[in-house]
């Protein structure tokens, strides 16, 4: 029996052994990853190291973004000019988002108006050119739901949703897609945000290298989500694996 995997959302410039990580993941039916930025330099390692993998069995697609912790001022123009220049090679944008729990945000308003900002910039981008976006949604996540809608964005992923369920409602209403982790194994809000979403708007991640329950994630993780989501809704796994890689082609256009 052969799935095939796609992780919607890991930090490979985190990644240490880089080539072992990713045979590891085409091992298990990883077929495609998509590679999110955070800021300049990651952005910049996305773009030419994305390009390695064209041939391969394995992709790695491009995702740019500014992640919204430690944002630097000095650098967002410089930032988004490089993602403008990009939208054409890019599959999605992201990560980008609100993050109101972010320590400097908690103690700074302005903070939360510059995230905002940010924010804003990039969906009129995905927007414009109809790409999808990967969001970032922690703490702020009603109001990264209403910018969403009021950007008039088509396809959005809050990624490792573990929102209020009116956020999660209005996001589904909305035609909206959360991703899972392999935090559905143990994270109670979590859990729940992905019991109460219909299969069609799930697709499954890593976050690569976040660390879980003392592991450092690799795309090959992505079999924790997948078995968390199989058993939060009572599915076979390999009609999960079928069912969230369809949809995980459908928002990034990917053949
Ligand atoms: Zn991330």
């Amino acid at each position: 029996m052969f799935m095939e995997l796609i992780d919607t959302h890991a930090h490979l410039e985190g990644v240490k052994d880089l080539k072992d990580a990713i045979r590891r993941a085409a091992r298990i039916g990883v077929v495609a990853v998509i590679a999110v930025g955070s800021d300049y330099e990651s952005n910049m390692w996305v773009l030419h190291e994305s390009k390695k993998y064209e041939t391969r069995r394995l992709k790695i697609y491009p995702a740019l973004g500014i992640h919204p912790w430690g944002l630097d001022v000095s650098k967002i123009n410089e930032t988004i000019k490089l993602i403008e220049k990009n939208m054409d090679v890019i599959v999605a944008l992201g990560e980008v988002g609100l993050d109101y729990w972010y320590k400097e945000a908690r103690k700074n308003d302005e903070i939360k108006e510059i995230q905002k900002d940010v924010f804003w910039r990039i969906l009129s981008l995905a927007r414009r050119k109809n790409k999808p976006i990967s969001i970032h949604s922690r703490g702020a996540w009603m109001d990264c739901v209403n910018m969403v809608i009021e950007a008039g964005v088509k396809k959005a992923i809050f990624h490792w949703f573990s929102g209020p369920l009116e956020a999660l409602k209005k996001l589904l209403d909305y035609g909206y897609y959360i991703s899972a982790t392999p935090a559905a194994a143990y994270s109670k809000e979590h859990r729940k945000a992905i019991e109460l979403t219909p299969i069609e708007n799930i697709v499954l991640e890593t976050d690569t290298p976040v660390v879980y329950m003392g592991e450092t994630a690799e795309p090959a993780h992505i079999i924790k989500a997948l078995n968390a989501v199989a058993e939060l809704k009572g599915e076979k796994v390999e009609r999960v694996a079928e069912k969230t890689t369809e949809t995980a082609r459908k928002i990034f256009d990917i053949k």
